[in-house]
C-alpha cells in the first residue's frame, strides 16, 4: 500500500520546529543510515537543532560517512531526556516502532510529532505523519524526493554520498527487482553531485575483514538443502561467532550469496545472537513473496528480502518452522 499523507504536512513540521531526532532501525543498514545523514545535513543546513540516535552503532562499512563519530550516536541512558525533549521525531526505514529495539517504548512514548518515511509495503502508518511508498527502491529515494520539492540545484556532497549509498546498498548495487527507471535516473543526477561510483563501492563492498571471509568460508562447508534443492540454510552459531573474531554486521551479503546457486529460489541463514534470540534472514529469488513467511513469524520486509526476530525459540525449532513455511511457497 501507498500511504500518501502529504509532504506538505512534513515541510510545515520543519519550518514550525527546531529541535528534532532522527533514527532508524537496530543494526542499521546502508538505507537507514544515509537516509538520516541526507536528512540531518538539510535540518542543519535549515538551522536546526538536529541529532541522530540509533539503537545499534554504524557498521564499520558505513564509518566513512560519520569518519569522526560526530553525526550519529548510539544511543544510551542519557539519551532519553534528549528524546523526550524533540519536538519532531523523523522514523526512518522503519516498519514497525518494534525494530527500533531499545528505543521503541521511549519513542513510542515520547510527546513529540513522529514522522515516518520509509517503503516497505507491510508499513500501515506508524506515526503522526507517515509518507510511506513501496515503489520506492530505497527510504532514501523517499528523502530526495524530499529535499528535491527544497532544494532546487545541485545536493550537497555529503547529502548526494548519503542518499547515494542508501540506493545502492537497498539495491543490490541496481541490481534486485526494487531497482527502477526513477532509481537509475536519480543516481545519474547524484553522479552529476560529484559521486563516484568506483570509489563508494570500494568502500562500502571492498573492505571485508579478514574474520568475515573467514567466517564465510566455513559457512560455506556446512550449507544444508532441502529435498526439493530449492531451499538453501545455513546456521551461524554464536560459538562459531566468537571463535571466528567477526562482527555480527559481518554477516552482510552471505545470504544474497547463497541465493546465487543454480536451482535455488530461497535462501535462508539463522544466526544465533549473544543472548541466545535467533536473527533469520530470508531471501527469495524468483516469485515468491518471502515477505509472506517472515510475516508468519512477526518478522516483515519485502518480496524478495525479509528478516525474522526469533526471541523465544530453539534453533531446530526455529529452521525447521521457517523451512516448513517456506517449502509451502514453492
Ligand atoms: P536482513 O535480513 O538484511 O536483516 O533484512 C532484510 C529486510 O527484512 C530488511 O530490509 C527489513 O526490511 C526486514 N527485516 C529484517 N529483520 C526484520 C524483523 O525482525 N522485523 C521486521 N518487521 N522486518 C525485518
Ligand atoms: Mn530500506
Amino acid at each position: 500500500m501507498n500511504l500518501k499523507d502529504d509532504w506538505r504536512l512534513v515541510e510545515e513540521a520543519v519550518k514550525t520546529h527546531n529541535k528534532f531526532v532522527l533514527t532508524t532501525h537496530i543494526n542499521p543498514d546502508g538505507d537507514g543510515i544515509g537516509s538520516e545523514l541526507a536528512l540531518y545535513y538539510y535540518l542543519k543546513k535549515m538551522g536546526k537543532d538536529a541529532c541522530i540516535i540509533n539503537t545499534s552503532p554504524t557498521p564499520a562499512i558505513y564509518e566513512f560517512l560519520d569518519p569522526d563519530h560526530t553525526r550519529i550516536s548510539v544511543f544510551s541512558d542519557t539519551d532519553v531526556d534528549h528524546i523526550n525533549a524533540a519536538e519532531v521525531i523523523f522514523v526512518l526505514d522503519i516498519s514497525t516502532m518494534e525494530r527500533l529495539g531499545r528505543m521503541s517504548t521511549i519513542v513510542k512514548e515520547s510527546k513529540s510529532l513522529k514522522i515516518c518515511i520509509d517503503h516497505h509495503f507491510t508499513n500501515h502508518g506508524l506515526s503522526d505523519i507517515n509518507v510511506i511508498h513501496e515503489t520506492a527502491c530505497a527510504t532514501a529515494e523517499l528523502i530526495y524526493d524530499y529535499l528535491r520539492k527544497t532544494e532546487k540545484g545541485i545536493l550537497e556532497y555529503p547529502i548526494a554520498e548519503a542518499l547515494y549509498v542508501g540506493m545502492l546498498t537497498d539495491t543490490g548495487s541496481f541490481r534486485f527487482s526494487n531497482s527502477t527507471p526513477r532509481s537509475h535516473i536519480i543516481a545519474a543526477e547524484l553522479l552529476e553531485c560529484g559521486i563516484k561510483p568506483r570509489d563508494i563501492f570500494v568502500k562500502v563492498y571492498e573492505m571485508n575483514p579478514w574474520e568475515k571471509v573467514q567466517l564465510f568460508g566455513n559457512v560455506l562447508t556446512r550449507l544444508r538443502l532441502d529435498e526439493t534443492k530449492k531451499i538453501v540454510y545455513t546456521i551461524i552459531p554464536q560459538t562459531l561467532m566468537k571463535s571466528s573474531g567477526a562482527k555480527q554486521e559481518d554477516i552482510e551479503g552471505f545470504v544474497e550469496y547463497l541465493n546465487t546457486i543454480n536451482g535455488v529460489e530461497m535462501a535462508l541463514l539463522f544466526l544465533e545472537l549473544p543472548g541466545g534470540k535467533i536473527k533469520t534472514s530470508l531471501r527469495s529469488k524468483g516469485y515468491q513473496d518471502i515477505n509472506q513467511v517472515a510475516e508468519q513469524f512477526k518478522g516483515g520486509g519485502h518480496q524478495h528480502a525479509a528478516g525474522i526476530l526469533f526471541s523465544d525459540t530453539t534453533m531446530e525449532d526455529a529452521v525447521t518452522k521457517v523451512v516448513s513455511a517456506c517449502k509451502k511457497l514453492l
